[in-house]
């Protein structure tokens, strides 16, 4: 993953990308050469909502005098539940103090003095995949395997945010295992797909605790059955959630990113198979394909997003 981009030209319009971790905030922009100045601090995420926005406003202002670009706007990908109207985050993690509720959206602003937009990170990756990859589909199912899974969904080159901001997340539909997802219900395709569900697969067959969905896959490469078997559970659940979203929304594609797609060589098989055995019955072909823009998706998605909230309404569909 990352080596075979196809990145579409972006202008050097002076609008930053941020995404917002819950270790790091990283940042980009493009410079007057076409270049991306790239750059990411710690998360103090343990802190406060305050801190975070304190944190990547300086991040942002750092990156656009790094560019020498005049700095008009800023897009920001941010984890948790988002209402993109308001930038304000409905919902989060409880590792993030105080990020539920906190208006991210107008602190920044108040920060920076320049337009702002604020999307799900999940959401940003996607518009990021899309409008940094040359003719991909505008109908397509972003998911994303980090350590839960997170997913987005774009209709007609827009994305579909749901009435709570929630639409897309498809980590938490039920129906693929019996055990206890990070949610508290059952069966939810995290429970395989996660990095973490990865590490707590593989200690359940094995005994072998602690070891990260990376190690895993070295040991799977290197002919470790359970391991090898781990990821063709995974890759069969993610393959049935993007047909059942295929065949839900009429969906040709579904962009897979996030640490565990690193291993896409173990996951693939599975995928193929599934592909073949639970197709969408409208006959259509359904393309499951790993993220081509790497760790920078979400910076970039979140740069479509303020790029998309200055046009003039109806530019996009
Ligand atoms: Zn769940």
């Amino acid at each position: 993953m990352g080596e075979t981009q196809q990145r579409a030209t972006l202008p050097a319009d002076g609008i930053v990308g941020i995404d917002i971790g819950g270790t790091k905030i990283s940042g980009l922009v493009v410079d007057a050469a076409d270049g991306l100045v790239r750059g990411s601090v710690p998360a103090p995420a343990g802190v406060g909502g305050w801190a975070m926005a304190d944190a990547a406003a300086d991040l942002a202002r750092d990156l656009a005098l790094r560019a020498g670009v005049p700095f008009v706007a800023v897009g920001v990908g941010a984890a948790g539940v988002i209402d993109h109207e308001t930038g304000t985050v409905r919902a989060a993690s409880a590792t993030f103090v105080d990020w539920a509720g906190f208006p991210l959206g107008d602190e920044l602003h108040a920060r920076l003095g320049v337009p702002v937009s604020v999307e799900n990170d999940v959401n940003a990756f996607l518009l990021g995949e899309v409008a940094g990859t040359e003719s991909v589909e505008q109908d397509v199912l972003g998911v994303m395997l980090g350590t839960g899974v997170g997913g987005a969904v774009m209709i007609g080159g827009a994305l579909r945010h749901g009435p709570n901001g929630a639409a897309g997340e498809i980590g938490h539909t039920p129906g693929y295992s019996e055990l206890v997802c990070t949610c508290g219900q059952r069966g939810h395709l995290e429970t395989l797909a996660s990095g973490t569900s990865i590490g707590l697969r593989y200690e359940a067959r094995t005994g072998t605790a602690g070891l990260g969905a990376r190690e895993i896959a070295l040991l799977a490469r290197g002919g470790d059955a359970d391991a090898v078997a781990v990821f063709d559970a995974a890759g069969r659940a993610l393959a049935l959630a993007c047909a059942s979203a295929a065949t839900l929304l009429d969906l040709p594609r579904a962009i897979v990113g996030g640490g565990v797609a690193h291993a896409w060589d173990l996951l693939e098989p599975a995928i193929m198979r599934t592909l073949v055995t639970d197709a969408p019955v409208s006959g259509l072909p359904l393309l499951i394909t790993p993220a081509t823009q790497g760790a920078d998706a979400v910076a970039l998605g979140a740069i479509e997003a303020v790029r998309r909230s200055l046009e003039p309404v109806g530019a996009y569909r």
